[in-house]
């Protein structure tokens, strides 16, 4: 399960890819949009 970077909340939805083709994902608690690589590190959008 995806946790957020930012407050880390498990309520993690995907939101689309990103232009270089990454999964883009969104926090419902705080909103923030983050991605993730093929290891799974996530990174700031
Ligand atoms: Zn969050």
């Amino acid at each position: 399960m995806l946790i957020c970077p930012s407050c880390m909340s498990g309520k993690v939805v995907k939101n689309g890819k990103t232009y270089y083709g990454k999964q883009n994902h969104k926090c419902k608690d705080c909103n923030r949009q983050f991605v993730t690589n093929n290891k799974h590190t996530i990174t700031d959008q």
